[in-house]
């Protein structure tokens, strides 16, 4: 057979097939590397004589539907020059491993458009061989996420079930890649994160983080220069349970029509104004039950003015509107509220921040949600490091 159909089947050039055999479903091809193409793998020099054969068997692509296999008949070489016998580096496949090249490349190819197990089950092969395939693929490729360009940073806890419990994400904005899975949701998740972003040399503008007081501290003491930014929808949540427990609150101490009023409104009060459906009532629903309670109607209207912060011309008016909010937060006295208030007044800066980056850690919900449809889709991600390398990963849409 030449050597060019030999290359486009197979994927490599310099050896020729000695026999191919058939049997049960199954082929084999008997393959010799070309004599004039032997060197010493040890100086490269071509002054080598034949001490003896070694055989070694390689899964290789299939031929059709059938599972192949190489038999390559590897000379050992007796060098002239350096006086050792080795045998000759194969182009065909990497050291220590039972696949060539191309079957590697054939596993990572399907493994973007399958699962692992469907990968395994179509070539023939164990999960764990596909399975560490394409981990050291992952490994090659992402197990240094690049953070030179990195400008814009969230960062956030991740639930991923049992076994892992919680981990910290770092995500760059920009491109919506995940650099960073730490194990944990303290500071001390981050601790291999900021020697290497360090080392980058990337410049770090704003950074957002919820109000976990663990990543507020890191980011301002690691990247002081940066603008941090609280997260929008992390503290609308915040106040929307504030809120809920309010209800509740108010629920237990209400008798007769008023509490009848309360019951059920838990969503139509935690909906935007603007969401209110018209065909269910809700409008008048989320009326009288604010008519029936006055704390409950300070509170929401609070809550529609926190909204407003976000939504300022300029920095030095959000100013002003944070201001009078917190005034008016107080003079509630509710004191879920004030408690409220004050908590948020501690992250005053932060909050501004929002005026010098827009940026939130919205898109982390998203990350969120493929990682959970990854865990879902992989039965068996016992192996953290693999898990990690696939939220590297994910951004270049790899199946899981
Ligand atoms: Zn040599």
């Amino acid at each position: 057979m030449s050597t060019s159909i030999l290359y486009n089947i197979f994927g490599f050039r310099g050896y020729h097939i000695t026999r191919a055999t058939r049997k049960s479903g199954r082929i084999v091809v008997y393959i010799e590397p070309r004599r004039k193409q032997l060197c010493c793998s040890s100086c490269g020099s071509c002054h080598v004589s034949t001490a003896g054969f070694v055989e070694r068997r390689l899964r290789s692509v299939p031929v059709g539907q059938c599972p192949t296999w190489l038999a390559i008949t590897i000379p050992r070489l007796l060098c002239s020059d350096c006086g050792l016998t080795r045998q000759p580096r194969l182009k065909v496949a990497a050291a220590r491993v039972c696949y060539t090249r191309a079957f590697a490349r054939l596993v990572i190819d399907l493994a973007s458009h399958m699962t692992l197990c469907a990968v395994a089950k179509w070539l023939g092969v164990g999960w764990d061989l596909v399975k560490s395939i394409v981990k050291s693929h992952l490994r090659r490729k992402f197990a240094r996420p690049r953070l030179k360009d990195v400008r814009r940073i969230a960062i956030d806890e991740i639930h991923l079930g049992r076994r892992f419990k919680f981990c910290t994400i770092v995500l760059d904005l920009d491109s919506g890649a995940v650099v960073y899975v730490g194990e944990g949701r303290n500071a001390a998740a981050l601790d291999a994160f900021w020697p290497r972003l360090q080392a980058s040399g990337a410049r770090i503008v704003a950074v957002a983080t919820d109000m976990a007081k663990a990543y507020v501290s890191a980011a301002r003491h690691r990247l002081p220069k940066a603008a941090h930014v609280l997260d929008r929808f992390h503290v609308i949540k915040l106040f929307n349970q504030t809120l809920d427990e309010l209800r509740r609150a108010e629920i237990r101490h209400a008798r007769g029509e008023r509490r009848k009023l309360l019951l059920g409104t838990k969503w139509i009060l935690l909906k935007r104004a603007k969401n209110l459906d018209h065909d269910r009532n809700e409008h008048e629903r989320l009326r009288l039950a604010l008519q029936a309670n006055l704390n409950l109607m300070k509170a929401y209207y609070l809550g529609e003015e926190l909204n407003q912060f976000w939504m300022q011309p300029s920095k030095e008016i959000a100013e002003m509107v944070l201001n009078d909010w917190y005034a008016l937060a107080m003079a509630s006295g509710i004191g879920r509220v004030t408690r409220f208030a004050k908590k948020l007044m501690s992250f005053r800066e932060s909050l501004l921040g929002w005026y010098d980056e827009a940026i939130s850690t919205g898109p982390l919900e998203s990350v969120n949600g493929r990682i959970r449809l990854l865990q879902r889709r992989a039965y068996g991600y016992r192996d953290r490091e693999f898990l990690a390398l696939r939220i590297y990963a994910m951004h270049e849409s790899i199946y899981a």
